[in-house]
């Protein structure tokens, strides 16, 4: 049909865009439409035509329908009339050259308006705002204060003792709570110190299931040798993380009983991501100032393989992704402000905050990160998180039956225990 009308038409001259369904010029030419004489929004089709004889073009030639003129196929289009003659119209069109095979399909266009998208996306550059900055210096601030990176007082702690003949010995000795009585006043008097308390400090370890008698005999053959410094270890790290928190304006807006019921949920969590800065993904070895640790030392203080190998995968995983140290507190951040820990009451301003918090990551990586790196950066740290709270309640499950052989520290139990 378009041929046979375009050889009818009177007008050789028309006008040869380059073959985009949307062209506009920005030269002198007066901005007519060629079909209808109204104002001109540039090439269309081929042709400089109106927004209405573009649209009508493009509805005219996607229908089967032939029109018909009611007069003698001489009508004159102008603006005003150009609705009454849609034959005349058409023929106008194909005359001054528009181009039917210019017309994008419906999928073209869809595809063409994500390239516009995608494009305009990439020329404007993300950028963090300066809310989300603040969010970020304050978390660095926080974590740079309360987290020492040298590890300096590592070395305070009961020594890591690694020598199994001295613990076997030491721990067959029927009752070996005398030591752990003077580690337990210790700590509890360090404790006392802490600006956020936690209630009930005494009742926890009967409230844990006992070990069955098979268990039992099974972990008491086990040598918690490493057990003191560990102890010792964590419970300094739990006063880094309680102090933390204190740090975070968002989290001293909460309740005092939603802190803590969040302190309980996240510190095993935000030990762990604090503890893969320290991780050498090449040796498997923790490297933390003047001291090191390994798997066994974790075996040596009490827990199992149950806990320590999804354990070692995540130090892996996690530690491969090469996070900058603003990836990292806004990890820890966000397992802070996981509002469905046990206990919470305030929900939905903790959810708001965790939010504020993901998309600040989701952006720092899109503005600071450059491919290949950047490529599902941030559902591999969501991964993370996740992996990490299944092994939250297995660390759990272990540090009460390692209280049962051998006692933690006061401050360590009252982190696993479940009532709050
Ligand atoms: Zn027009
Ligand atoms: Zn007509």
């Amino acid at each position: 049909m378009s041929k046979e009308l375009e050889e009818l038409s009177p007008l050789g001259d028309s006008i040869h865009g380059d073959g985009s369904e949307e062209e506009t010029e920005e030269d002198d030419e007066p901005k007519i439409c060629q079909v209808c004489g109204d104002k001109s929004t540039g090439y269309h089709f081929n042709a400089m035509t109106c927004e209405g004889c573009k649209g009508f073009f493009r509805r005219a030639m996607k229908r089967p329908t032939q029109y018909c003129c009611p007069f003698r196929n001489v009508c004159v289009i102008t603006k005003s009339n150009r609705r009454q003659c849609q034959s005349c119209r058409l023929q106008k069109c194909l005359s001054i050259g528009m181009k039917r095979e210019l017309i994008m399909s419906d999928e073209a266009v869809k595809k063409r308006r994500i390239q516009i998208r995608r494009k305009r996306m990439q020329e404007e550059p993300v950028t963090l705002s300066p809310q989300q900055e603040a969010v970020i210096q304050e978390l660095l601030a926080a974590h740079q204060k309360t987290f020492d990176m040298t590890c300096a007082n590592f070395t305070q702690f009961r020594p890591l003792d690694r020598d199994q003949k001295a613990i076997s010995e030491w721990n067959q000795e029927p009752d070996s709570s005398k030591y752990s009585h003077q580690i337990m006043c210790k700590v509890s008097e360090d404790t006392m110190h802490m600006a956020i308390s936690f209630t009930s400090c005494s009742s926890t370890s009967s409230n844990s299931k006992q070990p069955e008698n098979n268990e039992r005999k099974q972990l008491n053959n086990i040598i918690l040798t490493s057990l003191p410094h560990f102890t010792d270890l964590t419970t300094y790290l739990i006063k880094n993380v309680i102090n933390f928190g204190k740090t975070l304006s968002m989290f001293r807006g909460l309740i005092i009983e939603d802190q803590i019921s969040l302190l309980k949920g996240a510190t095993f969590e935000i030990i762990l991501i604090h503890f893969n800065m320290f991780f050498n993904e090449k040796t498997g070895i923790w490297e933390c100032g003047p001291l090191q640790y390994c798997m066994d030392d974790a075996m040596r203080a009490g827990f199992q393989r149950h806990l320590l190998d999804p354990m070692k995968n995540f130090h892996y995983t996690l530690r491969k992704l090469h996070l900058h140290e603003e990836e990292y507190v806004l990890m820890q951040a966000i397992s802070l402000f996981s509002a469905d820990r046990p206990g919470v009451t305030h929900h939905n301003v903790i959810d708001r905050n965790q939010e504020i918090l993901a998309v600040t990551l989701k952006t720092y990586i899109e503005a600071k990160r450059t491919e290949p790196d950047k490529h599902l950066l941030y559902p591999k740290i969501v991964a993370c998180l996740t992996e990490m709270r299944s092994m939250n309640e297995e660390y759990t499950k272990q540090v009460l039956k390692i209280q049962d052989i051998q006692p933690v520290s006061p401050l360590l139990l009252e982190i696993v225990s479940k009532d709050s």
